[in-house]
């Protein structure tokens, strides 16, 4: 006569109401962190993005002066005339 299926058995129970339990808990917790590993990256990823496009914008404001920017930055008036000396342009 044959014998008992493997889950009648008792190693067969412990598989099914132990083991198997056990490791559908662990591929959870690992698909879990997986996730979350994923956005955190996708997120750093984004971020980079956004941080080199305000310093590339940065860096083209700072290329890009206006010629008032430049005259001032040279201790100049408007009109190109070293502050300090008289401006007639400003004085008007
Ligand atoms: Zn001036």
């Amino acid at each position: 006569m044959p014998g008992p299926e493997f889950f009648q058995t008792r190693m067969g129970k412990a598989f099914y109401e132990g083991t198997m339990p056990r490791v559908a808990k662990a591929l959870e917790r690992i698909a879990d962190v997986m996730e979350k590993r994923l956005l955190r990256d996708e997120n750093e990823e984004r971020n980079a993005v956004a941080v080199q496009a305000l310093i590339d914008a940065n860096n083209l404001a700072k290329e890009n002066v206006s010629p008032i920017e430049e005259r001032r930055r040279a201790g100049k008036c408007m009109h190109g005339v070293m502050i300090g000396e008289v401006c007639e342009a400003c004085e008007e």
